[in-house]
């Protein structure tokens, strides 16, 4: 490993230094109640990751304390996604369900240390008596029982004697503390439910924060690796070890942030929704985001493991462009996959010239990378398929294919010219009678012919019939809600393409570059040898997420690059030289690096930057979308602002006195007027606001004003808390910190 370490990776180094541990012990804890999406990948691949390269084990352990969810089949595909991915787990699979006799003495120990009592409140009244983050809480007046009288009801909720929610198991730890996890959480709850597992054995389950450290502890795992959300539930880990007096070694909790991606719901239960309403055909659809879409799909998990490395472990949310993930699947078939031709959208050329019988011409099948073997033949007579869209009568400038005054290379083949255009009776082209150049073969050509283009090809007799999948984004929307954001046209079946006969072959599991059109995968199911299946992976270049965004008034700029073929030139030496440090050293992503890199003016606005302020990620990525938007219209030298004032710019929003939505419209500010960003937020009193002695009180006004809300909200409508954090943030005039008031809702919420 070449590449800097990521924070957990210097924890585990730390600790192995010290002889905190013998060995790194992780683990990868799912709930088996759905199918495991990207999300999983990346704490798989963390968690799996640090134990392989610090020599230590991961288990997988299923998470199955909530048993009216949970089943058999999401415990098969959790285990088949690990595989998938190339991990192997330690020992058998293991469940939390295995612990419940163990966790059940665990809590009898706490209840005789009186650090455990059963309360008898009513749900509402438990969220009362918690109080708020401004006022402390109060304890339920059963918290008085005696050790006698818990160990009496904890044994009868155990055997099922009461009803659900009549009695709960809590911890008894501060009910004034400032961290609201701690007011005597829950530790024990009444569930009359059959258990996958555990069948009707218990009438109580353990909640996450009592069985999660202690199952951890169990197993005897080193670093207990969560998402962000569970920051606060650290200190109920900590006490219930603590308290528990277990011994060390012990395990700790970490953090970091959750991956999410624009254009994709990555919860279970949004998938789970897709799903049962049978909007996408099944959890292994390759539209979604679950490892078994993607697997059918045809992607490879070492693009996906790329991925997850490339990305690397953060501390703060943030959301990743899809089109990063389908760089890394594009990146790693680029050098893999055989090309061949398909004709997605046939229509017939017949040569009139040619009556050389059948031809067969030897192609290879890694025409990009010639030292690799590997060849097929491929069949060539009078009568070939072409795409549709490869032909136009009336071209608009800048078409480079057959016209019917434009000649063009069948690739690997001959050059060909339009002689003849045959219509049906409403007028559309159903054939093309042409002639070749028999001197013209490739790469021993001596027409003399220029052409602007070659284009795949089949030959008619020998290609055979095949299905085409082809897939669109499942959703329209940059951050989709759920079903209302689907995108309608995110499946597009093709039922009569062609593909050359060398492609059609018995063996499973394969992929290959459709030049010109994409990487597709014969899909692992439907595909028969009657009717060929393929899915289609990914295009070949970026489908650009920013061209389908409607509201954008100017598109990204697409990188400088010369479409020859579908294929993107390469880079040059200094280009190649900068890319390398750009990902290498300041850790960009590759789409962004490869923006900057084959761009000189942009490459050199950014290094000067830098040199200002040495923010790589950030100052990157407002060079690649916005400056770049501006250089698309204007010379660099036209620009009313310079690097130095983007340096500025981003300085201020990494120090956090700016948000990044108002760093975007003192930047529209800057490019019309070109008054230093420094000024225009004085001027203007732009600075965000992080105290608390001022966002809280608006906090209780916006509550007080929409009590109805508040109790909808309480009730379980958590959609409203976007309208929360929205009338705050208005209430600041967008200068609030969106990171503080979203904590401070939440809590206030409560
Ligand atoms: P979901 O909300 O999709 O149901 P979850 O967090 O409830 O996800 P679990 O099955 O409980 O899913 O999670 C198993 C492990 O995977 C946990 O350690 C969790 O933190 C991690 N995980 C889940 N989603 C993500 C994500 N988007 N990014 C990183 N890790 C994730
Ligand atoms: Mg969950």
């Amino acid at each position: 490993m070449n590449k800097s370490k990521d924070f957990l990776r210097r924890v585990v180094e730390k600790d192995l230094k010290t002889d905190k541990y013998q060995e790194i012990i992780t683990r990868f804890p799912p709930e088996p109640n759905g199918f495991p999406h990207i999300g999983h990948a990346k704490s798989i691949s963390i968690n799996f990751g640090i134990a392989r390269d610090y020599n230590g084990v991961c288990n997988l352990r299923m998470d199955d304390t909530n048993p009216t969810t949970e089943d058999t089949q999401y415990v098969e595909a959790l285990k088949d996604a690990v595989e998938w991915l190339g991990f192997e787990w330690n020992g058998e699979v293991r469940h939390t369900s295995d612990y419940f006799y163990q966790i059940y003495e665990y809590a009898i120990k706490l209840i005789k240390m009186d650090k455990a009592y059963v309360d008898s409140l009513g749900e509402d009244e438990i969220r009362e008596y918690r109080g708020s983050v401004t006022s402390s809480g109060k304890r339920s007046q059963y918290a008085n029982r005696s050790i006698e009288e818990n160990l009496e009801l904890f044994k009868k909720m155990k055997n099922g004697e009461f009803k659900e929610g009549e009695h709960i198991l809590r911890a008894k730890i501060d009910m004034s503390s400032p961290n609201m996890k701690m007011r005597d959480p829950l530790l024990y709850r009444i569930r009359h439910a059959h258990h996958f597992r555990a069948g009707d054995e218990w009438a109580i389950y353990p909640m996450y924060d009592f069985a999660h450290c202690l199952s951890d502890y169990i197993e005897g795992v080193s670093h207990s690796i969560c998402t962000l959300e569970f920051e606060n539930n650290r200190d109920i880990y900590n006490w219930v070890l603590d308290t528990l007096e277990l011994t060390p070694p012990r395990p700790y909790q970490y953090e970091f942030a959750r991956l999410n991606i624009n254009y994709t719901v990555m919860s279970k239960r949004k998938l789970l929704e897709l799903v049962e309403k049978k909007v996408v055909n099944g959890w292994d659809d390759p539209r979604l985001p679950t490892i078994a879409g993607y697997k059918r799909r045809g992607y490879t998990p070492e693009s996906i493991l790329n991925f997850c490395d490339s990305i690397g472990v953060a501390k703060a949310n943030s959301t990743v462009d899809v089109a990063q993930l389908e760089f890394a699947i594009r990146d790693d078939l680029n050098s893999k996959v055989p090309r061949v031709m398909a004709v997605l959208n046939p229509l017939k050329v017949t040569i009139i010239n040619y009556d050389d019988g059948n031809q067969e011409i030897e192609a290879s099948y890694y025409p990009h990378d010639v030292p690799k073997e590997g060849s097929r033949k491929l069949p060539f007579s009078k009568e070939i398929y072409i795409d549709r869209d490869d032909f136009n009568e009336t071209p608009p400038k800048g078409y480079f294919r057959l016209t019917p005054t434009q000649p063009v290379r069948l690739k690997y083949a001959y050059i060909i010219v339009c002689k003849e255009i045959i219509k049906d009776e409403n007028g559309e082209v159903i054939e093309i009678k042409a002639e070749y150049y028999s001197n013209s073969k490739s790469g021993e050509d001596k027409s003399g012919i220029k052409v602007k283009s070659a284009i795949q090809w089949v030959e008619a007799k020998s290609a055979k019939e095949i299905e085409v999948r082809l897939y669109d984004r499942l959703f329209t929307n940059e951050a989709p809600q759920g079903i209302e954001d689907i995108n309608p046209n995110s499946l597009k079946i093709i039922k009569n393409a062609l593909i050359e006969p060398a492609v059609i072959t018995d063996k499973p599991d394969e992929r290959f570059q459709f030049e010109r059109e994409g990487y597709f995968y014969a899909d692992p199911i439907d595909y028969k040898d009657k009717k060929p299946v393929f899915n289609k992976i990914v295009g070949l270049k970026e489908s650009s997420s920013k061209k389908k965004k409607a509201s954008q008034p100017t598109p990204k700029v697409e990188p400088k690059k010369v479409q020859i073929d579908g294929e993107v030139t390469p880079m040059n030496e200094a280009q190649k030289e900068l890319f390398e440090r750009y990902t290498k050293e300041l850790k960009l992503n590759s789409e962004v690096a490869n923006t900057l890199a084959r761009d000189e003016n942009l490459s050199s606005f950014f290094d000067k930057a830098l040199k200002e302020f040495n923010s790589p990620i950030n100052i990157a990525n407002i060079i690649t979308n916005d400056v770049a938007r501006e250089l698309k219209s204007k010379e660099i030298n036209e620009l009313k602002f310079n690097p130095k004032d983007i340096a500025q710019l981003i300085k201020m929003v990494d120090e956090e006195i700016i948000s990044t939505k108002i760093a975007k419209s003192v930047y529209e500010e800057m490019v019309k007027s070109g008054v230093n960003p420094v000024e225009i937020v004085e001027s203007k009193d732009l600075k965000q606001i992080s105290n608390l002695d001022i966002i809280l009180p608006i906090i209780d006004e916006v509550m007080a004003k929409n009590q109805d809300n508040v109790d909808k909200y309480r009730d379980g409508n958590k959609k409203l808390f976007g309208f929360f954090v929205g009338q705050v943030l208005k209430a600041t005039r967008g200068k609030g910190n969106p990171k503080v008031v979203n904590e401070l809702v939440e809590k206030s919420l409560k």
